[in-house]
C-alpha cells in the first residue's frame, strides 16, 4: 500500500452500523486519517471511568456501581454518613444535571458538594482492602474489551489517562482487578486522604468536579511533560461534559471525541451528536475505540 493513501469511512464496516451515529462523517474521516498518518507516537487517549470504562448496563440486569457508590458498599462507613452523603446527592445532582443554570453557578455548587463530602469522610476508618473486596465482585462492570485495550495500548506506549470526578480508590480497585494499571496508565480523580491512625481524612486536594475535569488539571506533573507533544486524541466519556476533556492539552491537534449513550437515546442525541465526532447507542464494548487504535498501529508498523 501506499504510504499516503488515504481510506474512506465506508472502509471500515465497524463504523458504519445502526448503532454508530455521525454527525459530519467527513470531518471524521479526515481526522481518522490524520490520527492514522501521526501514528502512535503521536497519539494519547483520554477517557471518562464511570459508565465509560465501566458499562452502562448489564445483561442480567444488575445495576453498575459508581466509583462513589462502590465506596458506598464498604462495610465500615458509618450508616449516618451514607444518609447525608444521599441527601447532598438530592440536592446537588439535579443541579449538575440542570441545562438552564449558567455554568459560573454551577462550578460553585458543584465545589460546595465536593467539599461536604469530604468533610462527610472524616474521623473513621476505612480500610483500603473493603474497596478492593468491593471492586472485585464488581468485575462484570467493565465495559467488553476493556482489559484488551489497556493492554494494547500499553504494548503501544500510549499513554492513556483515565479522569474521574468519582473516587480516584475505586477507579484504580477497579483496574487492578484485570491487572491494567500498567506504567502508562494515569488516574486523575479525587482519593481518599488518611491520618497516621488509619481513619479517613476526607479527600486529597486537588478536587475534581464535574465541570473541572480537563487536562488543565495535569499542569505542573509528570503525565503533562508525558502527554503534551502528543497532539493527536482520543476521548471517550459517556456525559456531555466529558467531551471537553481534552481542553487544557496544548496545541490538541485533532482530538476524536467518542461518546457513550444509554439512557434516553432519542431524546439525547441530537446533543450527543453535536458534542462527540462519534456516537454509540447502547454499545456496551471498546470495539469502537480498539478498532481506531488498531488503524493508528497498523499504519505505524508498516
Ligand atoms: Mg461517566
Amino acid at each position: 500500500m501506499v504510504g499516503q493513501q488515504r481510506f474512506r469511512l465506508s472502509e471500515v464496516p465497524l463504523l458504519n452500523r445502526d448503532h454508530v451515529k455521525i454527525r459530519d462523517p467527513d470531518k471524521v474521516e479526515h481526522m481518522l486519517n490524520e490520527l492514522v498518518a501521526g501514528g502512535t507516537e503521536k497519539l494519547q487517549v483520554v477517557t471518562d471511568f464511570d459508565y465509560t470504562i465501566t458499562k452502562q448496563r448489564l445483561t442480567n440486569g444488575e445495576k453498575i456501581l459508581t466509583s462513589f457508590g462502590m465506596f458506598n458498599e464498604c462495610r465500615s462507613l458509618p450508616v449516618s454518613v451514607l444518609e447525608e452523603s444521599k441527601k447532598l446527592f438530592h440536592k446537588y445532582r439535579p443541579i449538575e444535571i440542570d441545562p438552564h443554570m449558567p455554568m459560573e453557578d454551577k462550578v460553585r455548587y458543584m465545589i460546595e458538594w465536593w467539599t461536604k463530602t469530604g468533610d462527610l469522610l472524616k474521623g473513621f476508618p476505612l480500610p483500603q482492602e473493603e474497596i478492593a473486596e468491593v471492586a472485585k465482585r464488581f468485575k462484570d462492570g467493565l465495559r467488553d474489551g476493556t482489559p484488551q485495550m489497556f493492554y494494547d495500548l500499553d504494548q503501544l506506549g500510549v499513554p492513556c489517562l483515565v479522569f474521574s470526578a468519582g473516587l480516584g480508590d475505586s477507579v484504580i480497585s477497579v483496574l487492578r482487578q484485570p491487572n491494567v494499571m500498567y506504567p502508562n496508565v494515569k488516574v486523575i480523580s479525587n482519593f481518599l486522604q488518611y491520618n497516621p491512625d488509619g481513619t479517613l481524612n476526607g479527600l486529597q486536594d486537588k478536587m475534581i468536579h464535574t465541570f473541572n475535569k480537563n487536562e488543565t488539571a495535569l499542569k505542573g506533573t509528570d503525565y503533562y511533560d508525558l502527554v503534551h507533544d502528543r497532539d493527536h486524541v482520543i476521548v471517550m466519556g459517556d456525559s456531555l461534559g466529558d467531551a471537553g476533556m481534552a481542553d487544557g492539552i496544548p496545541s490538541s491537534s485533532h482530538v476524536l471525541k467518542i461518546g457513550f449513550l444509554f439512557d434516553h437515546p432519542e431524546q439525547n442525541l441530537p446533543r450527543y451528536m453535536d458534542t462527540f465526532d462519534i456516537v454509540l447507542i447502547d454499545d456496551q464494548t471498546m470495539d469502537v475505540p480498539r478498532t481506531i487504535v488498531e488503524m493508528v498501529k497498523n499504519k505505524s508498523h508498516k
